[in-house]
């Protein structure tokens, strides 16, 4: 229940499930940035010995994340064109456990095609999870759970809320 802030509010909810409604998605998740959410994300699924696959060219505090601070709690990343689907198929290995996509990616506006992508991480007996960091788009132009992805991140600090009137982050997906 709603027993302390952090865990949840009233209003972080209803801010959840409005968020949930407008990707399609049946739940969302609301952190304090979207750097936090990516967090989150990736070391609440992943930890030693997994294996990550970003794009190689990515919003700047999540390149971070990937090349100064997960390598230090044991998670291998690899650095791919996530826009070729056959380098995405390529750099699967049997300890992948998630594929991380952005499209339009921030700031060099690569589009990335989300199904594709989907599809060639798809084609390994253990599949891992595809994640997108929607916030380029928005849910008003692009929903990435109906293009098979498994889940749509954002930073709500950006087109989301406005920009820059608050800091936010969210993860939509199933419940
Ligand atoms: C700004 C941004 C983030 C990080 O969000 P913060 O709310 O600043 O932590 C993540 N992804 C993209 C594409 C961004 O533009």
């Amino acid at each position: 229940g709603f027993v302390y802030g952090r865990v949840s509010s009233p209003t972080v909810a209803q801010l959840q499930d409005k968020l949930a409604a407008l990707e399609g998605g049946e739940a969302a998740l609301c952190f304090g940035s979207g750097v936090a959410a990516a967090h989150a994300l990736i070391c609440g699924r992943l930890g030693r010995g997994d294996h990550l696959i970003v794009p190689d060219a990515n919003y700047v505090g999540i390149a971070e994340l990937a090349r100064d601070t997960l390598p230090r709690f044991g998670i291998e990343v690899s650095y791919v064109d996530v826009s070729r689907p056959e380098e995405v198929a390529a750099a699967i290995r049997p300890n992948t456990r998630m594929l991380w996509l952005e499209t339009p990616a921030n700031p060099t506006l690569r589009m990335t095609d989300i199904a594709a992508a989907a599809a060639a991480a798809r084609r390994h007996s253990n599949a891992p999870l595809v994640a997108v960091d929607n916030t380029f788009m928005g849910p008003t132009f692009q929903h990435p759970l109906s293009h098979q992805a498994d889940l749509a991140v954002y930073s709500a600090t950006k087109f989301l809320s406005g920009l820059s009137d608050m800091l936010a982050g969210v993860i939509l997906g199933r419940d």
